[in-house]
């Protein structure tokens, strides 16, 4: 049998990744399953929301077995799983990254999308594993809420300083490697400056 094709759409968050990969789904049609990793431990049937509006069906699951096992899953051509670094514990258990190689050795093809890195600029072990033997790997970028120029990392405006932090606009905002606090470049009077600069552009519009 054919080996899957494994396709990863990595970047941070606000950059249109989950989009991606809904728009990929629905070529498939009827001959795909969407899988979302279980933050409340429950299993079923959820939704998968993207900021920009769109939303699909989506089965919420917590360990390999049930990927693996499920009969709707087992019949799809293509696998698709959102927010792939949270494939790991607290919220899901197993290994994710054999459990993507079952998957393509039964031919069946695979998309995954997730954060490359933490609000640290830390890489998610997952998506870089996958990364490796990702026939295709797209990293997509946000814009800088500062500067908007291309934005890279995730950067952690409110919150806890807990490494990982389920949250929105209202926790995470995109920025580019001068406006990021773990980058060598950063100061803080680069954003006191840029933010006036960016206001103009606003007003302009
Ligand atoms: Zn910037």
């Amino acid at each position: 049998m054919q080996q899957g094709v494994l396709e990863v759409i990595a970047g941070p968050m606000f950059a249109g990744k989950t989009s991606m990969l809904l728009k990929k789904a629905r070529a498939f049609d009827a001959g795909m399953v969407l899988i979302k990793p279980s933050f409340d431990t429950r299993y079923g049937i959820c939704e998968i929301k993207t900021h920009d509006g769109l939303a699909a069906r989506a089965f919420n699951l917590s360990n390999t077995k049930e990927v693996l096992e499920l009969d709707a899953i087992r019949k799809a051509k293509a696998v698709f799983f959102d927010e792939i670094q949270f494939f790991t514990d607290p919220y899901f258990s197993g290994d994710i990254i054999d459990c993507v190689r079952i998957l393509l050795n039964r031919g069946q093809s695979v998309y995954c999308c997730g954060l490359d890195m933490n609000w640290k600029g830390e890489c998610f072990k997952i998506t870089s594993e996958l990364q490796k033997i990702a026939n295709r790997y797209v990293l997509l970028q946000a814009k800088c809420s500062i500067c908007n120029q291309a934005a890279p990392y995730t950067y952690k405006s409110n919150g806890s300083d807990a490494k990982i932090e389920l949250g929105a606009a209202d926790i995470y905002e995109p920025r580019c490697p001068r406006h990021f606090p773990f980058c060598n470049d950063y100061t803080p009077e680069n954003i006191q400056k840029d933010a006036c600069y960016h206001q103009g552009e606003l007003f302009e519009l």
